[in-house]
């Protein structure tokens, strides 16, 4: 049988265009069990659960540059703090933590208490249980105070530290973390005083550092004591003690996350400009979806408002690809630009060496003209071949020596010219095969432009087959993002490209994470390319993209009680400065299993085991291996969590009622999700690599809504529509209501949240009253169905309007609202799929999806 464990398979695969793929032992040890209940439907073979398999580590060498953590680690972490240093209170443990260590010796059953362990079998609805109730109190900085990050930067899945792998190995639990450097934060600080970094590793000053020996501060990534830096040599002792007094001060001691203009020793090469380049698919299959016209208009409205200051730093290229790919020359003085087409596409060149990427604000009303001319250009196009391979080759050509943004819109698939593609889906071939790339000349271009401060971003548009497996590569290898789009008319491809536009981007981006010695980074998933093990060249950094890492304990952490993780993004402004920020995270260590279990942070780890999974599938790994891992992701920690309570009685099946609790019902969503359903009707698999991108590649809050879509009473989101800007993900989640069709049987309107689309449900059995507060009818029959919803003249339904509105300016996704109407009580058929706690197509409904769990952990 194959070793279908999530874990030390995903533990194979850092980096592997570079790394050398390492063995991972399991050890013949554990306890296993053997169990012929079928799982799930297409678990068809017998399976076995390990409780708990010890899993030797990946034979990784350090990850960590610059020094020896052998050598750091055992250093004077735990010597008297001076005088000068704040007086740090205890760890604080919350009071429950208490009760679950009576609760590990085994002779307790509080099964009663819901407010401290819950029986997950008979709660139906495990969301009204709360949030998860992690109350251990944030780490105290330098300065004595409270500082925590924005949610959504770094999230670790494990909010206490193992001290050690063994520790780590008893939970059971996915270790890493979620990330999202360079998204918009409510209060970000910017400081031009300088930057003080720990002189071994690299480290920038932060809240968490200590103060020791009255004037040196230890860095509490590598424990070397750094001195703290003068202004002259020979002070006094007041005056040295005025002098760290005034240290103190420092706003990166103060903030978790800062931002810092970078000296001129930061820039590895003078910034000109940025070059902005468009490639529009004009074949005959574009002409029918329409999308030019929306892309055109949204581009000239940004160019005309963009800042003038800007304008200086960009210039703009645009490539059109049919069978041939076009060109256009902007010369100073005429209005219209010449179109060149190449028709040699096996080895493309430019013909002129200037004039096709053109400044915008020299040429900027020719740019405008052009824009308007070009939706109605190429209506007669009837070529029905695209060779975007031979245009990318010309693009790189055009903008190397700057480097730049590739935005790519896509129709059809590219089947003439360099990287030709064939219609692969018509062949008969597997799921898992059409997922795998067809060939390597998309990857090997991004990888090439990566170097060259390249990246690429792809509008995947129309139901048309693209190989979207291949073209996928692209924004893969280069930090970009896909966008997929079934078909223009009532989507959300006008808002999302408006977003795209107008967001604040950054180039030529170097992100390197740094973490106290004895951790270890084992993998970098999503659209990024890893340099070194702890480093991501990002050619494009936006606001929008986030990314997972797999993390080990590779040394005991018994000798200190708090480790911190630094993730620093090196990057160029817009507006040509070069910058740093720096997000700094400070966690708790333990030897307490349990209170690890308890501190599980479910949001980072749907994002990890997502982004696992996804991995596991690209790399060819069948869709029912894939399943069976999730599967037991779910089993392992709450199977190490009945282990740790072994006198649990049988026919229950416990959890924390913390973050743990959520684990099975966010795998059950992740197993009906598009991108792991088993429906093997599905022939789409362009669908299921979008589907595979929006899910590992947004935030996290995007993320766990399409594992998990949010229903809620109409009145209950009203609720929130003031202050909706600044909620957390729990108050965003608060009142939600269980994913099955019971769930809509008050006469009352609903709001569905997937992530990627928002739907207004409303019930046959709404009043007339309540259906006139939210549309322009009087019953029910009137309503249209299937449209994007319009808002009335009344409050209710401008205070649903606001509330659309602020959530798309939350998100990096722009949404519209469909009207959706239920008959009967009904979920009606194309809404099933997010109704993911109902019994579907024969398939488990969550209550016996948790039985079998259970079953797996029990049954010996
Ligand atoms: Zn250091």
């Amino acid at each position: 049988m194959q070793n279908t464990n999530l874990m030390p398979q995903m533990s194979m695969t850092i980096n592997q265009d570079h790394m050398p793929m390492n063995p991972v032992n399991v050890s013949t040890n554990p306890v296993t069990v053997q169990t012929a209940i079928n799982p799930m439907p297409n678990m068809q073979h017998q399976q076995s659960f390990s409780v708990p398999p010890t899993l030797q580590k990946a034979n990784f060498s350090s990850p960590i540059i610059g020094f020896n953590p052998q050598t750091t680690a055992n250093q004077t972490c735990k010597s008297p703090i001076d005088n000068l240093q704040p007086t740090y209170p205890e760890m604080n443990v919350a009071p429950n933590m208490q009760n679950y260590n009576h609760l590990s010796m085994g002779n307790v059953q509080r099964i009663d208490d819901p407010l401290r362990i819950l029986d997950l079998i008979n709660t139906t609805n495990v969301w009204e249980t709360g949030g998860d109730n992690f109350d251990e109190t944030a780490m105290v900085t330098i300065n004595g105070s409270i500082s925590s990050l924005e949610p959504g930067i770094i999230q670790s899945t494990l909010r206490v530290i193992p001290e050690s792998d063994k520790i780590l190995q008893k939970t059971r639990l996915p270790f890493g973390i979620a990330v999202s450097p360079f998204k918009d934060t409510r209060v970000l600080k910017t400081s031009k005083s300088g930057i003080i970094r720990c002189g071994a590793c690299r480290t920038y000053l932060n809240p968490f550092v200590k103060i020791e020996r009255r004037f040196k501060w230890k860095c509490n990534i590598c424990f070397r004591l750094n001195s703290i830096p003068k202004t002259r040599d020979n002070y006094t002792m007041e005056e040295n003690d005025e002098h760290v007094l005034v240290f103190l001060e420092r706003p990166e001691l103060r903030h978790s996350t800062m931002q810092f203009v970078a000296p001129d020793s930061y820039c590895h090469r003078t910034f000109n400009c940025s070059i902005m380049a468009f490639v529009f698919d004009i074949s005959k299959i574009a002409k029918n979806q329409r999308y030019l016209e929306v892309a055109c208009r949204q581009l000239s409205t940004r160019i005309s408002n963009m800042d003038s200051n800007l304008k200086d730093n960009f210039l703009i290229t645009f490539v059109l690809v049919d069978e041939f790919i076009h060109l256009f020359k902007f010369t100073i003085g005429q209005p219209k630009p010449k179109e060149y087409i190449i028709s040699d596409i096996d080895d493309p060149f430019i013909p002129f060496p200037s004039g096709f990427a053109i400044a915008l604000d020299k040429f900027e009303t020719q740019i405008l003209d052009f824009l308007d001319l070009l939706p109605t250009m190429f209506e007669s196009n009837s070529s029905d071949s695209n060779c975007l391979g031979s245009a990318l080759s010309l693009v790189k050509q055009l903008i190397q020596v700057f480097g730049g943004r590739v935005t790519i819109f896509q129709t059809s698939l590219p089947n003439v010219g360099q990287g030709a593609l064939s219609a692969r889906h018509k062949k008969d071939l597997t799921r898992e095969q059409l997922l795998l790339v067809a060939n390597d000349y998309y990857k090997e271009m991004s990888l090439t432009c990566t170097d060259l401060l390249i990246g690429f971003d792809l509008f995947a548009i129309g139901e048309c087959y693209k190989d979207l497996s291949t073209l996928a590569c692209l924004p893969k290898y280069s930090n970009g993002q896909l966008y997929q789009y079934a078909s223009m008319g009532e989507n959300n491809f006008e808002g999302d490209f408006c977003r795209y536009l107008n967001r604040e981007l950054g180039i030529d981006g170097l992100l390197k994470i740094r973490f106290t010695a004895g951790l270890g980074i084992d993998t970098f998933y999503s659209n990024c390319f890893v340099k070194t093990p702890d480093s991501v060249n990002m050619p494009i950094v936006s606001p929008d993209s986030g990314f997972a890492v797999k993390m080990f304990i590779e040394e005991s952490l018994d000798d200190i009680d708090r480790v911190a993780i630094q993730v620093a993004l090196l990057y160029t402004a817009s507006n040509g400065s070069r910058k740093v920020r720096v997000h700094t995270v400070c966690l708790p260590v333990s030897n307490d299993p349990l209170r690890i279990i308890k501190s599980f942070d479910i949001v980072p780890a749907v994002v990890l085991l997502a982004n696992m999974s996804v991995d596991k599938m690209n790399q060819g790994n069948s869709l029912e291996d894939c399943r069976d891992a999730l599967f037991n992701a779910a089993t392992d920690g709450l199977g190490a969590y009945h282990l740790l309570n072994c006198n649990q009685t049988k026919g229950h099946l416990l959890a924390p009622n913390s973050g743990i609790k959520l684990l099975p019902i966010y795998v059950f969503g992740l197993l009906k999700h598009l991108c792991f359903d088993d429906n093997r009707k599905l022939k789409n698999v362009d669908k299921v690599v979008g589907g595979c991108q929006y899910l590992t590649n947004y935030s996290q809050e995007l993320t766990i809504f399409q594992v998990c879509p949010l229903l809620k009473r109409i009145d209950d989101v009203l609720k929130t529509t003031k202050g909706l800007k600044d909620l957390t993900l729990p108050e965003l989640m608060k009142d939600r209501l269980p994913l099955f069709s019971a769930s809509l049987n008050t006469a009352d309107i609903y709001f569905l949240d997937n992530g990627l689309n928002y739907y207004i449900l409303v019930n046959q059995l709404a009043c007339n009253d309540v259906i006139s507060d939210f549309f322009d009818v009087s019953s029910f029959d009137r309503i249209e169905d299937l449209v994007v919803y319009k808002e009335i003249e009344t409050s209710k339904s401008k205070l649903l309007s606001e509330y659309i509105k602020t959530l798309n300016k939350r998100r990096e996704k722009y949404n519209k609202l469909i009207v959706v109407k239920c008959y009967d009580n009904e979920v009606p058929y194309c809404m099933y799929k997010y109704f993911i706690e109902d019994k579907a197509d024969f398939k488990l409904n969550y209550i016996e999806f948790v039985e079998t769990i259970k079953n797996r952990i029990t049954s010996n």
